[in-house]
């Protein structure tokens, strides 16, 4: 069975075959440490425990997966966090990618569709003592206006476009990373920056494969 080192070393290895995807050979030293810090076979239902430190997704409850520790790792470094930041995620699921943010960050926001992952990510993160993440049942297509501006927001399920609220949602200067595309077919990672101005940059990492987004049916009329 695999262990945090060898997971570590997976993602290392990961990091450089796709060096010339990401632009570097080695993930920020921060963000490391963090992956380091989490253990996560808490993360995992029982039955899956063992997959725990393979470098691929697993299942966790209610048809969703927790995903590639590679993919946190490298989300989390394209967000640049300060410790200073307030972040948003939208896909709490098992709530690893909160618990490796929280390592990372002042304070974690994080909204799940499904209540009943919602209410368990909620009870792990506090069992825990992950005390800078709250988590919320919601759609992530409206984001969370009480707690906006946010320093950086990362979805961790595939929309077909980006949900514009989420870049509303955004302070200037901050990212949003997100997986673009449609269900179960090609997607891509994308980074985007909220320019002082304004103006929005983005950057295409590479082909991912998520969950999809779901809800966000009112927002489709709204915007
Ligand atoms: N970040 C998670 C990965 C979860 S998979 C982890 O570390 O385990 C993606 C999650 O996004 C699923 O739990 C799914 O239910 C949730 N999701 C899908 N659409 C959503 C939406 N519109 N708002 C909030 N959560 C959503």
């Amino acid at each position: 069975m695999n262990n945090l080192q060898s997971m570590l070393n997976d993602i290392e290895k990961e990091v450089r075959l796709t060096r010339h995807l990401i632009g570097k050979d080695a993930l920020n030293h921060r963000v490391i440490a963090a992956i380091k810090q989490v253990p996560r076979h808490e993360f995992l239902p029982d039955d899956y425990r063992f997959l725990a430190y393979d470098n691929g997704p697993a299942p966790i409850d209610c048809g969703q997966t927790i995903s590639q520790p590679y993919i946190v790792a490298l989300m989390t470094d394209l967000l640049n966090t300060q410790a200073t930041d307030t972040i948003l995620e939208i896909g709490t699921g098992s709530g690893y990618q909160a618990a490796v943010l929280s390592r990372l960050v002042k304070q974690v926001y994080s909204l799940e569709i499904i209540e009943p992952l919602a209410t368990q990510a909620r009870q792990r993160l506090k069992k825990l003592a992950y005390n800078n993440v709250t988590v919320r049942h919601g759609d992530g297509h409206f984001g969370w206006p009480e707690q906006a501006p946010f320093d950086g927001v990362i979805v961790t399920a595939a929309a077909p476009f980006i949900p514009p609220t989420l870049i509303e949602q955004l302070r200037a200067g901050a990212r949003l990373v997100i997986p673009v595309g449609l269900p179960y077919s090609y997607q891509e990672l994308l980074v985007l920056e909220k320019k002082a101005d304004g103006e929005i940059k983005t950057q295409t990492i590479m082909g991912v494969s998520f969950v999809p987004l779901t809800g966000g049916k009112a927002s489709t009329h709204k915007t």
